[in-house]
């Protein structure tokens, strides 16, 4: 995600997540006995199909759940109302307390597989289905809109089918994300769309846009440099997760609303920000850091903000030319300032998911800015070749699953034999500029 710069109020969703659902008894077809709700986040969600009615406004989540050694399985569902839970067998036993759904499922060797049927509600901006026609969930709002599992440390693979559009709109959606990525990173738009074709990148990935019907120059702006940009990073960092078709989808965030949300393979921009090309590169690098490779701790927001604030600026310096980069620097070097006299924080804490991502202040403009500069001055000590290098062995080493900081630090130092320990405590564990 990038910074949106407007004042961003975090209620935390409580909507009708107090009742006790109950659970109907297993029919007479089956001769096990019903196995009480018990609380149980340990097992992992493999897959997630959604089929969502936006006409009733309801959806049918059908979820691939692992192995578990102990019963249960929970799911965050703060803002859903939960209508039936039951195994391919028949119903099974459940409960919501505090927007959290305890089922009943018994101890599994192999995979099993849980169908959800619940009603979901327009949110406010940010929190679940929004009143101008799209999704966001960033960070742990996914409960608002599906059952999940919030933390992005859990991956799931996704499909998707939208219903119930009303006559005249269109719904813009991957139909399947065939790779384990976070709840966040799911999303659909909708709205009076025109399809605007970009180009094909290096690799061979359609780069498209979605506009409002009118907004095509603002597609044209902002796809400047983009399907270029794009092929560099598929030939730098690896191939890219989500398919063979990618790109940006405006959205109606509201007034005063910028910035954008790493939806893979389609990612969302604020209606206004939608002719801004570094957005878009911006986003687009969230196909390898943030959501092609997970967050293993909130704290570890950097290695998703700072890497791919740090990748816009190198891939337009690569695939479009130095102007393009620099310029980027320009406003990079504007907005660490801003920080360094107002704002300034630490931006990777070292803890491991003790901390609200919201609440306690890891998300802020200085984790993107500070993370660039950060491998900024790395790319300065080794060589910015040698770190794109080093940036491709860990993607490839890691996609698909949660990483940490640390595990980049260590990758460095190991490919580079350079300790970016020193430049780490400067730029993220520091306040202040270190090159002051
Ligand atoms: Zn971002």
């Amino acid at each position: 995600m990038r910074p949106i710069y407007i004042f961003l109020t975090v209620v935390l969703a409580a909507t009708g997540c107090d009742e006790d659902g109950v659970g109907t008894d297993p029919d007479g077809g089956t001769d096990t006995n019903p196995v009480e709700p018990s609380e149980n986040w340990d097992r992992d969600i493999v897959k997630t199909g959604l089929e969502v009615d936006m006409e009733t406004m309801t959806g049918r989540a059908t979820i691939t759940m692992g192995p578990s050694e102990s019963a249960g399985a929970s799911f965050d569902v703060g803002g859903l109302e939960i209508d039936s839970v039951a195994s391919e067998e028949g119903p099974l036993l459940f409960e919501v307390i505090e927007g959290r759904l305890d089922i009943g499922l018994p101890i599994e060797e192999e995979e099993s597989v849980l169908i959800i049927e619940y009603e979901f509600y327009t949110q406010a901006v940010f929190e679940g289905y929004m009143s101008g026609g799209s999704t966001l969930t960033w960070p742990y709002y996914c409960g608002n809109l599906f059952p999940c599992h919030s933390h992005p440390k859990d991956g799931t693979a996704f499909t998707l089918e939208i219903t119930g559009v009303e006559a005249g709109k269109t719904a813009v959606y991957p139909e399947a994300i065939a790779f384990d990525s976070p709840s966040y990173q799911l999303a659909w738009a909708i709205g009076d769309y025109v399809h605007v074709p970009l180009g094909t990148s290096i690799e061979g990935t359609e780069i498209e846009m979605w506009v409002f019907a009118g907004n095509e120059q603002a597609a044209a702006d902002g796809g400047e440099g983009l399907v270029e940009a794009f092929g560099w990073m598929e030939q730098t960092l690896g191939p890219y997760s989500y398919g063979e078709v990618a790109g940006g989808v405006q959205v109606e965030w509201g007034a005063g609303a910028l910035g954008g949300m790493e939806h893979h393979p389609l990612w969302h921009l604020a209606s206004g920000a939608m002719g801004d090309r570094d957005i878009h590169v911006h986003e687009a690098a969230h196909g390898w850091y943030g959501d092609g490779i997970r967050l293993a701790c909130w704290e570890d927001l950097v290695l998703s903000e700072g890497t791919v604030t740090y990748l816009t600026a190198r891939s337009l310096g690569q695939a479009v030319g130095s102007e393009a980069e620099q310029s980027v620097w320009n406003d990079y070097q504007s907005e660490l300032n801003y920080i360094l006299s107002s704002n300034d924080s630490i931006v990777w804490p070292d803890s491991c998911n003790e901390l609200d991502v919201l609440d306690d202040g890891i998300f802020t403009r200085a984790v993107y800015i500070k993370g660039a500069y950060f491998y900024r001055a790395v790319a300065q000590a080794v060589g910015p070749d040698v770190l794109d290098a080093v940036l491709g062995s860990f993607f490839d080493e890691h996609a698909g699953e949660a990483a940490t900081m640390q595990e980049m630090l260590d990758l460095i130092q190991i490919e580079t034999g350079f300790d970016p320990g020193p430049l780490a405590d400067g730029w993220l564990r520091s306040l202040g500029n270190p090159d002051a």
